[in-house]
């Protein structure tokens, strides 16, 4: 992974990438990195290995305490090259694991916790460090990295959400189309309502709206602005 000198202050860049599931939040936020040499992290990423961990330890997601005390036992470690990311728990390769619809089912109600958000954020603080990043999740503009150079909030009407989501599952049918939307809008609702930093715009983001827009046009649209950003 190259990793940019930081003359012309992209070095020192945070991205913040936030919006709903199937925004395309992800191949957009890998894309950026990719073009400007940067680092990338996906924090969607960390709530699901940390609901993984709790699914085999047999936790009672319903029992907050219990929750968040096993979440702290789990060590997980993120690869930051956006080529090709990594995410281990306990040193094993979870990133199978991660998008399994055990893990999709439960991640919403695990990061509800307040003290699983805490543990996750300190880490990705920890990420961060001095930027060079495209850092991708829900909060990451409004709580995470506040000060981010950059913030961009992505967002896509939610049948072209669930029909790009579904394109990336397999050949599926339209009724299961219908049943992917589903799931997404229950996640967005769950995501959006929830107490402890909720997923939201920041004040200060730019909003991309990419219902009618091409990933290579979403990602050159943020490449501009990062380098007006990075030469101020
Ligand atoms: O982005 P992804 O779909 O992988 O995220 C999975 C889940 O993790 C989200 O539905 C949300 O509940 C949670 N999440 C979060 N804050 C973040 C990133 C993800 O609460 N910064």
């Amino acid at each position: 992974m190259h990793s940019h000198s930081g003359s012309d202050g992209l070095g020192t860049l945070v991205i913040a990438v936030d919006g709903s599931a199937g925004s395309g939040k992800s191949s957009t936020s890998r894309g950026v990195a990719e073009r400007l040499g940067l680092r990338y992290l996906d924090t969607g990423a960390m709530y699901r290995a940390v609901t993984w961990h709790l699914l085999t330890r047999g936790v009672d997601l319903d029992d907050a305490e219990a929750v968040a005390d096993c979440a702290a036992e789990a060590e997980i470690v993120s690869g930051t090259d956006a080529l090709t990311p990594t995410i281990t728990l306990g040193g094993v390769d979870v990133s199978v694991q991660i998008r399994s619809d055990e893990t999709m089912a439960a991640v919403s109600q695990v990061s509800a916790v307040p003290r699983v958000r805490q543990q996750l954020r300190d880490l990705q603080r920890s990420i961060i460090g001095p930027g060079g990043i495209v850092v991708e999740g829900r909060d990451i503009g409004t709580v995470v990295a506040p000060e981010a150079g950059l913030k961009i909030y992505l967002m896509a009407d939610p049948s072209a959400r669930a029909t790009r989501r579904a394109a990336e599952l397999t050949d599926l049918h339209e009724r299961e189309v219908a049943a992917v939307q589903a799931d997404l809008l229950r996640r967005d609702r769950f995501d959006s309502t929830r107490a402890a930093s909720p997923l939201s715009a920041a004040g200060d983001a730019v909003v991309l709206d990419s219902t009618y827009l091409s990933l290579e046009q979403v990602i050159g649209e943020i490449v501009t602005l990062a380098r007006e950003r990075a030469s101020r």
